[in-house]
């Protein structure tokens, strides 16, 4: 019988597939890879012959043209690595930065960059936070000015995943501003495809992470960077909507690590605490531990449900904006929780850099903040109460 009324068997099959991935090709390199701060490049494009970063893109670009639940899958089964750093690493290559090409790139757009962005080829990044500029999107400061047939990027971008190893980065810019229309409400953004190597544009500095550690984070630098006209992404000035919109993808998939993390704690936890022996037995035996660990874990099996529920609402087309912030407080949270739970019965183990459980720690704390802070995702809930 179907694990879940979401799950086929094709389902079923690339789970086992991704997890073998995982199993074979992750868990046994992650630690070298945490210390140099990076995923092989050799990785990538072994998952992109696989077809792994192509499952909604169109087939007729190498992608499988599936659907945002067969996504999931996909983003929970890699969300089984204990190296959240490498998860990182894909989803913002799969469900953060690469939708906003497939999504908004016009035919010679896609028929540049697509197949190879499938392939592994080419690896993405997407730039809007800024210095100044985080939550409050509409903010940002970075500037595009046309010149003839090119556009003129002057600004810089921080905390930018992939930002020293990506080939290809999704730059979001102003493109008007003051009191003309163009600029009205939150319109005035415009998406930009800025290619590696392109002069005026270089990395400002790697930086340095309390988790994450194998995936690279870096600041951007735009300095008078001009870039061909044709590189706009999209309609000019609409790209805090574009933005707004992928952010479901992408919040999702970050809901999705958070489960996972959560599950793989778990599972570690268990079996720590039945062979960990103290007073007399195992710490198992104490009420309070194996009782906190079966809430966590009805926490953690609800989360996933309302997950596969909230993948369904993207695959139907239906708005859900609501159920996707709510999914992404919920989950960023919770992790937390589990988390500390799961570190806790470790005891000294659990703080000792040798541990998985140290690493998922350390790498859950930014699911609360990254890619929408668990305030900001409620507050886009509670302005919805009103129109409920
Ligand atoms: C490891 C890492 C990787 C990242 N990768 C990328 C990337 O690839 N591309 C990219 O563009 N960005 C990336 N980011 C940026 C990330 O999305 C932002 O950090 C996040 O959106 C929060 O913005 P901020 O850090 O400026 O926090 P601020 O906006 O300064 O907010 C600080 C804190 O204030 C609180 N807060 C904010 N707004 C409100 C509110 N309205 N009501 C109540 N409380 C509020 C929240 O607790 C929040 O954490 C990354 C960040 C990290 C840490």
């Amino acid at each position: 019988m179907a694990e879940s009324i979401y799950l086929t068997a094709e389902h079923e099959a690339l789970r086992q597939q991704v997890q073998r991935f995982v199993a074979k090709e992750v868990e046994p390199f992650g630690e070298l890879w945490e210390e140099r701060g990076f995923v092989p490049r050799e990785v990538l494009l072994k998952m992109g012959s696989l077809g792994f970063f192509g499952i909604t893109y169109p087939g007729s670009y190498g992608g499988a043209g599936a659907d945002a639940l067969t996504n999931l899958v996909f983003a929970e089964a890699l969300s089984q690595s204990t190296f959240g750093g490498f998860i990182v690493t894909v989803l913002v290559h799969t469900d953060m930065a690469s939708p906003h090409l497939a999504r908004a790139g016009s035919k010679a757009q896609l028929d540049r960059y697509l197949r190879k962005v499938i392939q592994g080829e080419l690896i993405t990044a997407v730039g809007i936070t800024e210095p100044g500029a985080g939550s409050d999107v509409a903010s940002l400061r970075t500037r595009a000015r046309r010149d003839g047939d090119a556009w003129v990027l002057n600004g810089a971008k921080m905390f930018i995943t992939n930002g020293v190893h990506a080939d290809l980065y999704f730059i979001a810019a102003r493109t008007a501003e003051g009191n003309s229309a163009d600029a009205k409400g939150s319109r005035g953004i415009s998406m930009f495809i800025v290619e590696k190597g392109t002069p005026g544009f270089r990395v400002g500095r790697t930086l340095k992470k309390s988790g994450w550690l194998c995936s690279d984070t870096a600041e951007l630098v735009f300095e008078d960077c001009r870039i061909p006209a044709e590189n706009l992404l999209g309609e000019e000035n609409g790209g805090f909507y574009a933005l707004m919109k992928n952010f479901q993808t992408e919040r999702i998939a970050l809901s999705a690590m958070a489960v996972g993390h959560a599950t793989q704690a778990l599972r570690l936890t268990l079996a720590y605490v039945l062979q960990r022996k103290a007073f007399g037995g195992v710490l198992f035996d104490k009420q309070a531990i194996r009782q906190r660990v079966a809430m966590l874990d009805a926490k953690n099996q609800a989360a996933r449900q309302f997950l596969y529920h909230c993948a369904w609402l993207v695959a139907q087309g239906r708005d859900c904006v609501r159920e996707v912030s709510m999914l992404k407080a919920l989950t960023g949270e919770l992790v937390n929780e589990v988390m500390y739970a799961c570190q806790q019965f470790h005891g000294a183990m659990g703080y000792m850099r040798e541990t998985a459980i140290e690493r998922l720690t350390r790498d859950a704390r930014v699911l609360a903040i990254g890619g929408g802070a668990t305030e900001v995702m409620l507050e886009e809930v509670a302005k919805r109460f009103a129109s409920a």
